[in-house]
């Protein structure tokens, strides 16, 4: 039932993709960058950061559009993917990204004021025929790397924004915040492997499991793998509560 609703959520996010999508433009906020503006970019950005605090990467399950996509390239390709590889890839796109932004607002000579609607002044991101060529090679680009590359590909390549959620949901470890997890019970696993099937990031949970929860900042927690294990080894909740003894 939980991954249903995730699903329903999720495609309602790309059906909205067309309205949203300045919200998540890096070429918006750099523009705004240059001239002393905090686009809607920007402040979405920062609340990722925010709720990577405490959700990690839930944000990419749950909220994301690419959610929705990536879902729907999974039935054309669903290979696991080197994240390692990958991730050296979406790393150095951030850096570049980042030290633009920077930039910009260092060369306009700092903030000067914070625009939500910044290039988006009809609150619809896609509000005329030239736009949708735009859209549509964004998710045209998403669409081919995510079929090309398996299991959420072009989060793993490209995606400039998952970094904020790592960076939230590494200061809300080093806080000692109660964060979302996946926790296991080892004990009880009999190696079907089922979790490592269904998981859209490729980890090996089978193998994440053995230290008790699942530490690693590709996990976006999900549920999938908790859903699909046989002998319930695997719970999605924060790590305050304990789970309960069956
Ligand atoms: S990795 Fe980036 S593009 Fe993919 S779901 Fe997360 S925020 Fe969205
Ligand atoms: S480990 Fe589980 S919760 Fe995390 S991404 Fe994989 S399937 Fe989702
Ligand atoms: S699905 Fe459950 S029982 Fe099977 S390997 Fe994964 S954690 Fe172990």
């Amino acid at each position: 039932m939980r991954q249903k609703i995730r699903r329903i959520v999720v495609y309602v996010s790309l059906l909205l993709f067309p309205v949203t999508l300045n919200y998540f433009s890096p070429y918006v906020s750099i523009d705004g960058a240059f001239n002393g503006i905090v686009a809607g970019s920007v402040l979405v950005f920062l609340l990722m950061f925010f709720t990577g605090i405490f959700f990690r990467r839930a944000w990419c399950a749950w909220v994301c559009p690419v959610a929705g996509l990536s879902e729907m390239c999974a039935t054309i390709n669903n290979r696991t993917v080197n994240r390692k590889r990958l991730r050296i890839i979406r790393y150095s796109i951030f850096a570049v990204w980042f030290a633009i932004l920077v930039s910009g607002f260092v060369l306009s000579g700092g903030i000067r004021t914070i625009n939500p609607l910044h290039l988006t002044e009809q609150m619809v991101s896609v509000d005329e025929p030239l736009k949708f060529i735009t859209y549509y090679l964004v998710v045209l680009i998403l669409f081919v790397l995510t079929s090309w590359l398996g299991r959420r590909g072009a989060c793993h390549a490209i995606c400039w924004m998952s970094p904020f959620l790592v960076a939230g949901d590494w200061l809300g470890r080093a806080l000692h915040v109660s964060q979302l997890q996946v926790k296991s019970e080892p004990s009880r696993c009999i190696d079907c492997k089922r979790c490592n099937q269904k998981c859209p990031m490729s980890i090996d949970v089978n193998l994440a499991i053995r230290q008790g929860s699942i530490k690693t900042s590709d996990c976006i927690q999900c549920g999938e793998c908790v859903a699909a294990c046989p002998q319930d080894v695997l719970c999605l909740e924060t790590n305050r509560r304990n789970r309960k003894k069956q």
